[in-house]
């Protein structure tokens, strides 16, 4: 085996399947046969855009980065995994020397290489070589699928975390793409009684709640704020996570979080000046929290998804073979309110 099918950005909307060669090993990496991978909302933006705000792909390059598989071979200095294990794939390997990495906070690492990230390639391909120490092996029960959205999942385990939910805790979250979704999963992991979700799309807002959310509102229909507000008994939400991405969910997050409350903003709006009322910050000593991807979430999150937490794999709307990842990817462009996450399986 040295030849593998891969699906290549060339530019904006061109993809196209082609034969490359399987990347050679490094002695601390693993090769693994990529079984399935998640359409991200990155994906879909560096597909239409060919950029992400200081990300440009400036040469073909390989998308996907939600992905799970099974090991083919192992480096030589690999002592943590065997051939034919199923694991989970971390896609930031990071430099673990750094000030960031050092503290755990690995995910600010400045050297880090993640997956369909320009300049470096994805997983939207046959075999992907790992520093074996992002890879995480998964049970037998596990599906790849769930592998896969182990990385949207340990979004909101990050959220979650440095939110600092707790059992009992009311937690609303904003905002219901597959980040969202898997967060209220999360919140529920965390011991959130009551879990607040807000989306415009009724097919999300059915999919919280089979998610584990306890209540839903359209804001379509309803004020978001006033519901919120009717839930907690006028107090506001003990966390509040913002995933939309817009300006109004941003400053929604600030108002429905109670006072000494907890804000995460996860999602980036288009434009990112948000006018937050800073004397509702200070007044009600809220705690705002940036999320930037996650770091050391990935055994949670497998230990979670493994025990069945959720059927996570009900997110999985649209599924497709390697051939037809221009389909994918097409699909998730196109269809945002009919699909929640793209799969691609290989
Ligand atoms: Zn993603
Ligand atoms: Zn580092």
């Amino acid at each position: 085996m040295s030849k593998m099918k891969a699906c290549v950005l060339y530019g904006p909307l061109d993809v196209r399947v082609q034969e490359l060669q399987v990347p050679q090993l490094k002695p601390d990496q693993a090769l693994v046969k990529v079984k399935a991978v998640g359409v991200c909302g990155s994906d879909v933006h560096y597909y239409e855009h060919g950029r992400i705000g200081r990300y440009v792909v400036e040469k073909p390059m390989i998308l996907g980065h939600e992905a799970g598989g099974e090991v083919v071979a192992v480096g030589e200095a690999v002592t943590n995994l065997q051939v034919g294990q199923r694991v989970a794939i971390e896609p930031g390997v990071t430099c673990g020397k750094c000030k960031f990495c050092k503290e755990g906070r690995y995910n600010l690492c400045p050297d880090v290489e993640f997956l369909a990230t320009p300049p470096y390639d994805g997983a939207f391909c046959e075999y992907l070589a790992m520093r074996a120490d992002f890879l995480h092996p998964i049970p037998d029960h596990m599906s790849y699928e769930a592998a896969s959205l182990a990385e949207p999942f340990s979004v909101g385990l990050h959220a979650c975390r440095r939110a600092g939910v707790k059992p009992g805790d009311t937690v609303a979250v904003l905002g219901l793409g597959p980040v969202g979704l898997l967060t209220v999963v999360a919140a529920k992991a965390f011991g959130a009684t009551k879990i607040i979700a807000a989306d415009l799309a009724p097919i999300r807002l059915e999919m919280a709640k089979e998610m584990g959310a306890t209540a839903v509102v359209n804001a379509q229909e309803q004020d978001v704020y006033k519901f919120i507000m009717q839930e907690t008994g006028g107090l506001g939400v003990d966390a509040a996570i913002e995933t939309a991405g817009s300006t109004a969910t941003n400053l929604l997050a600030v108002q429905a979080a109670r006072r000494g409350g907890k804000v995460a903003l996860v999602g980036l709006p288009p434009n990112p000046e948000v006018p937050f009322n800073v004397f509702t910050i200070a007044d009600g000593e809220l705690d705002i929290f940036g999320i930037f991807r996650y770091a050391n979430t990935y055994p949670t999150a497998v230990e979670l998804l493994a025990s069945g937490i959720a059927s996570v794999e009900k997110l999985v709307t649209h599924r497709f073979t390697l051939d037809q990842a221009k389909d994918a990817l097409d699909k998730a462009r196109t269809d945002k309110q009919g699909s929640i996450k793209v799969m691609v399986n290989l």
